[in-house]
């Protein structure tokens, strides 16, 4: 209530700067709010089934009701913050970060007057220290599911989520149980009400289990508290989220059947055969949905195209994981971003080739080629991950990235796949620009620019005078086929030396491509997303 009403007087008073003053800010916040391109979250509604058309908007009801639990959980009452802005894009972009903090700008503070955000957000008393919670003899306090509070006597205590939030969680159950009600799909209606239940109690095991059980759902719903970024204080406290998802079954089939291709493809690799003696598993549960609704920690901030749960490691132990790619909000960053890249520094006459079905496809071989080339060393150093330790991630998704390519390539040969190859390199070669946009210090940076150097150096590409890249097709099969040799050569040995050299010279950007990256800021190319979302947005209303 004091930080709300300090805000208050605040803003009252930068009312009275000059004219001058409030329309640089109102510049500055319109142009943060326009750098966000907006999307319309859209699926095929022609597909679904009756009951599904009446389920989904009963989902994105439950859906909706995370965004005010996430609003307290990172800031406390952002209404109250809302209604003292009077600056329309000043509030518009508050409501885009869920409080005065930018959340793709490492959270700094667009409000005047307003300090750094708590590293504990509003999980924790903000006059709490470390040393205090770490002393606190208090059950349960590192929990996923609780806030720590201060009584009137000052002592710590834990509030549980579901006691704090029961009338607004029993609201979401009663949606969640109304669409099971309609579910026809035996594991969906199963998982549907276990989820209810869950989120009443916060002991969301049963659930999970439930959840990779169901495998014939056409519909499907993340709903809860499950990631545990937005504490940064200690990572214990999970976020309120939910995405709701429309199942694309015809990819999801294809995907089934290009994974049976897997053992057949690791036989071809260009590699010697002591670097493919495993079976390859084909590591079941990958699956394309359309995401109809994101909420709470999931619409705040970047937002994600993939989704990789549940985080339980007992459940994972158990059972594995399950990744949904979400194909539609790819989609949304291939046309508001990766279009808009490939205009600047793709050669005009090969822009043709940048299409979204070879930049989905592209992301979906990379998942399957996880599965490709070998887990251990063939010199007894151990997994290639312990050999490999610090360097060992990007390799491993420049082994994904790399390999598939080389898929789609022999797909293609085969007849399995339709299209044009040079439509898969091309849109290749622009995605690693909008990987490594705003720099390659994570593990896929680093494997996007070992593999751009590389091709550079085996003329796979060429930078143009008029400063565009051209893809060099004749030239990328050996590329691939060489890169890809020299990736499962360097796993197979287990070779640590040899990979921290080569990530040391080749896993950054040079000076050249970084002058081309600055040309993406000066043509004002979106730096993510927003959705417009909903039942009328999918016409279900
Ligand atoms: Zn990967």
């Amino acid at each position: 209530m004091i930080a709300a009403a300090v805000l208050v007087i605040f803003l009252f008073s930068c009312n009275n700067n000059t004219e001058k003053d409030n329309s640089n800010n109102n510049e500055t916040m319109e142009q943060r709010v326009n750098e966000l391109a907006t999307f319309k979250l859209t699926t095929d509604i022609s597909k679904l089934t009756e009951e599904e058309k009446q389920m989904i908007p009963l989902l994105i009801d439950a859906a909706k009701i995370m965004d005010p639990l996430f609003a307290y959980q990172t800031y406390g009452d952002l209404d109250s913050l809302f209604n003292a802005i009077n600056d329309p894009a000043t509030k518009r972009f508050a409501e885009i970060n869920y409080g005065p903090w930018d959340r793709l700008k490492d959270d700094a503070p667009f409000i005047e007057g307003v300090g750094p955000k708590p590293a504990g957000a509003n999980f924790y008393p903000h006059d709490m220290s470390k040393v205090e919670f770490e002393e606190a003899n208090l059950e349960g306090k590192t929990g996923l599911y609780n806030f720590i509070r201060r009584d009137t006597g000052g002592k710590l205590y834990t509030l549980p989520y579901h006691e704090k939030f029961k009338e607004q969680l029993e609201v979401a159950a009663g949606k969640l149980r109304e669409a099971a009600a309609l579910a026809k799909d035996p594991g969906l209606k199963n998982y549907l009400n276990l989820r209810a239940d869950a989120i009443l109690n916060d002991d969301y095991q049963k659930s999970d289990f439930a959840w990779l059980d169901m495998k014939n759902n056409g519909l499907d719903i993340v709903i809860g508290p499950i990631e545990t970024y937005e504490d940064q204080l200690f990572g214990y406290k999970a976020s309120y989220e939910a995405y709701v998802l429309v199942k694309d079954k015809e990819w999801s089939q294809r995907l089934a059947k290009y994974a049976s291709f897997l053992p057949e493809l690791q036989d071809s690799l260009p590699v010697d055969k002591t670097y493919k003696t495993e079976r390859p598993g084909s590591d079941g549960d990958l699956n394309a949905y359309d995401v109809v609704y994101y909420a709470g920690s999931a619409n705040a901030g970047g937002k994600t195209i993939a989704i990789n749960l549940p985080n339980d490691e007992e459940v994972q132990l158990k059972k594995g994981t399950r990744r949904l790619q979400l194909k539609n909000a790819m989609q949304a960053k291939f046309d508001k971003i990766m279009v808009p890249i490939a205009e600047v520094l793709i050669t005009p006459e090969q822009r043709d080739h940048v299409k979204f079905d070879a930049f989905f496809a592209n992301t979906m071989f990379h998942e399957v080629a996880h599965g490709l080339g070998i887990k251990n060393t063939i010199n007894n150093k151990g997994t290639v991950r312990k050999a490999l330790k610090e360097h060992a991630s990007a390799l491993e998704e420049g082994k994904a990235d790399i390999l598939g390519l080389y898929m789609v390539e022999q797909l293609l040969d085969k007849g399995e796949m339709e299209g044009d190859i040079k439509d898969y390199y091309t849109t290749f070669i622009a995605g690693i620009f909008r990987s490594v946009r705003f720099g390659a210090g994570d593990a896929h940076g680093i494997a996007n620019m070992i593999r751009f150097n590389f091709f550079e150096d085996h003329k796979a590409f060429e930078r143009l005078a008029d400063g565009t890249y051209k893809v060099n097709y004749e030239n990328m099969k050996a590329a691939i086929d060489s890169l890809s040799n020299l990736i499962l050569t360097l796993q197979g040995d287990g070779d640590y030396d040899a990979v921290a050299k080569l990530v040391k010279e080749k896993g950054k950007i040079g000076a050249q491509l970084q002058k081309d990256l600055d040309r993406l800021k000066e043509a004002k190319i979106p730096v993510d997303v927003i959705f417009e979302q909903g039942s009328e947005v999918l016409g279900l209303k």
